[in-house]
């Protein structure tokens, strides 16, 4: 039996423990996973928590207090300053990240390609700071980012052309008014990574530039299926306007994978949590 969690604070809204043990029952491999309440020291609960489980997820607030300990970190953890997911094993604690790479899968198993494409990003937070580079690694053709406060986009964009060679001249940073006062600007996908649609609010960006897009991404979800932003964009007509349930799904699966080396079939477990949520709206 490989004991696993989520660990977080809050932790109560976690939907991991369900697609876990769908994963689980797929492979037929034993796991427990639990939930759990985070209300120590980060390092000291992990400290006790590491002599019996096996691994675990790590959500907000801790995926920085993660990076720190971790005796050994894959790439996108070390960009991200942010591990989402903890291995423990030969006294050794391995530290991922898998946000970034479960949103590109997402794209992929959409149908959406990245290829060549230009991107605008809103927000500057540990969301888009993870998931930059998987799309740099995508071969997009440029990326736009866009923040409420300039100032922490531009901080972002300096740190991260620093660590990824050759991505200054095809990362942007504008202000919010630039981009909306320049109808000739138009993006292939707009990815909303800002936390916006966690108040019901719509980023700031115009319906001019909205309606232009083939494909519309917010980070966030809901039982619902849609977000806010989501719906919205739908209502513009965009074509493709997804919401981040499949990004939660696969960056999951790439945890599971992590622990157990086993692939699991993220579109039945896609099929599997739509209807969940919906029977428990
Ligand atoms: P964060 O580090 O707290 O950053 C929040 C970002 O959102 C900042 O750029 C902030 O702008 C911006 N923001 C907050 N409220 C806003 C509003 N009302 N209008 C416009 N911008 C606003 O949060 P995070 O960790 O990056 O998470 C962002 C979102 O991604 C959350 O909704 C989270 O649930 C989602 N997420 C989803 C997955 C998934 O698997 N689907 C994985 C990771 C994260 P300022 O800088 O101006 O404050």
């Amino acid at each position: 039996m490989l004991e696993l969690a989520v660990l977080g604070n809050p932790i109560e809204h976690s939907l991991s423990p369900i697609i876990h043990n769908f994963f689980a029952k797929e492979t037929n491999i034993q796991i427990s996973y639990e939930k759990i309440l985070v209300q120590d020291e980060f390092e000291s609960f992990i400290n006790t928590f590491k002599k019996h489980a096996y691994g675990c997820n790590v959500t907000i607030p801790f995926k920085e207090d993660a990076y720190k300990i971790a005796d050994k970190l894959s790439d996108e953890a070390k960009i991200a300053k942010a591990v989402n997911t903890l291995l423990f094993k030969d006294n050794i604690i391995y530290g991922h990240n898998t946000d970034g790479l479960g949103l590109i899968l997402d794209f992929k198993d959409k149908g959406i390609s990245l290829l060549n494409k230009k991107i605008l990003l809103i927000g500057a937070g540990g969301a888009s700071l993870g998931i930059l580079k998987p799309l740099f690694d995508s071969n997009i053709l440029d990326i736009t980012l866009v923040n409420r406060t300039k100032e922490k986009a531009l901080y972002l964009r300096d740190y991260f052309v620093q660590e990824i060679k050759n991505t200054k001249d095809i990362f942007h940073v504008l202000s919010l008014d630039s981009l909306n006062n320049n109808l000739d600007l138009s993006f292939d996908i707009i990815i909303n990574a800002s936390a916006s649609s966690l108040y019901n609010e719509l980023p700031n960006i115009s319906d001019a530039i909205l309606k232009k897009a083939h494909c519309v991404y917010d980070l966030m979800y809901t039982k619902d299926g849609d977000t806010i932003f989501t719906k919205h964009c739908r209502e513009l007509n965009v074509q493709h306007s997804i919401q981040g349930l499949g990004m939660l799904i696969r960056q999951a699966a790439l945890s599971f994978e992590l622990w157990t080396e086993k692939k699991v079939n993220t579109l039945s477990c896609e099929q599997y949590m739509l209807s969940y949520l919906k029977e428990n709206r």
